[in-house]
């Protein structure tokens, strides 16, 4: 098993959401070896039914979405290991990968598909809400669910402002839940959305989430989206020697998904930009067509 292990795959995939998953497919499907190596919480599991991924007009539930994905992945002969990479270092031939439990693997080229992590608000059964849709991670995703109803923005004054004028375009019901002081009202001028006192806390129904101020009545809505930010996996790509932005991004070329460390991509939510599903999917098939172009030719015996 640790020989097997040891001998270099062509690729190795570090996550398998839709960014890895899509890779796989495509590398499988250009004669590669790929080993997904994947901790196995993708952001899209939350998705309740995600409406804008093409192909699914009826829409489609996350985890429906990532199993459809794998088997695809799998078919085409991409391997998976269960593993939450916490090492990723060059070496003479490319790379070796370790995980928690000290397993290691070697690849000579590397694709970083590790996604992001959404900081949720401090409150009882969040995971809940969000799978009801009381609770929203992402207006570009799901606004259009609930236009013209009552929605929250919950979050730091700066960041919640930042998102008014585009949840404007889906509902003239907006309200700011700020969790500190109010800044400047001027930022909302013809924006027409209420402002409650900061520093409330949320709470779910077991259908609605509500926003109470100590002392004060709950505001109900039909949904709420916080704005709290992410934590990212770019770390990985820095341990590979990859110089992080000032704001700990991965730069990347954006016609080959390169790093810039030889034989190492990152594509999807772990790249700054929009986190959407066909972003990452269309991500991943630009790095699987490059990093085959730069691995040894391998003509067909
Ligand atoms: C509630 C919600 C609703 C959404 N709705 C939509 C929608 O309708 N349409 C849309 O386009 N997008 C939607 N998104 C965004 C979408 O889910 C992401 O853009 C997409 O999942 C990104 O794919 P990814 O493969 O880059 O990352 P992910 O799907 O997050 O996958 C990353 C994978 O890497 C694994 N991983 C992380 N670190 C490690 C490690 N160290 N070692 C091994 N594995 C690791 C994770 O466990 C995970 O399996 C939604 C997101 C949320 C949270």
């Amino acid at each position: 098993m640790d020989a097997a292990r040891n001998a270099p795959v062509d690729v190795l995939v570090i996550g398998g959401g839709p960014a890895g998953l899509t890779a796989a497919t495509y590398l499988g499907r250009l004669h590669r070896r790929c080993l997904v190596l994947d901790a196995g919480d993708s952001r899209a599991r939350w998705i309740p039914e995600t409406n804008n991924c093409p192909g699914f007009p009826q829409g489609i539930a996350g985890t429906a979405l990532l199993a459809r994905m794998r088997e695809q992945a799998a078919v085409h002969g991409a391997a998976f290991e269960q593993a939450t990479v916490t090492s990723l270092r060059r070496t003479a031939g490319g790379f070796e990968v370790q995980d928690e439990s000290g397993r290691r693997w070697h690849g000579h080229a590397v694709i970083l598909a590790s996604g992001l992590s959404d900081r949720l608000p401090a409150m009882a059964h969040g995971e809940e809400a969000v799978a009801c849709g009381a609770l929203r991670l992402c207006p570009v995703c799901d606004a259009y669910e609930v236009t013209d109803r009552d929605i929250g923005l919950f979050g730091p004054w700066d960041a919640i402002v930042a998102h008014t004028r585009f949840l404007r375009g889906y509902s003239a019901r907006l309200s700011l839940l700020p969790t500190d002081a109010h800044g400047d009202p001027a930022a909302l001028e013809g924006m027409a959305a209420r402002v409650l006192p900061a520093g409330g806390r949320l709470l779910f129904d077991g259908r609605r989430c509500g926003y109470v101020v100590e002392g004060d009545d709950c505001f109900w809505f039909d949904t709420v989206y916080p704005f709290l930010g992410c934590d990212s996996s770019a770390g990985l790509a820095a341990q590979a020697g990859v110089v992080l932005t000032d704001t700990g991004e991965i730069p990347v070329d954006r016609s080959h998904q390169t790093t810039g460390v030889p034989g190492l991509y990152a594509v999807g939510d772990v790249v700054s930009g929009l986190n959407q599903i066909s972003v990452a999917v269309g991500q991943a098939a630009v790095a699987a067509l490059d990093v085959h172009a730069r691995l040894p030719f391998a003509p067909r015996a």
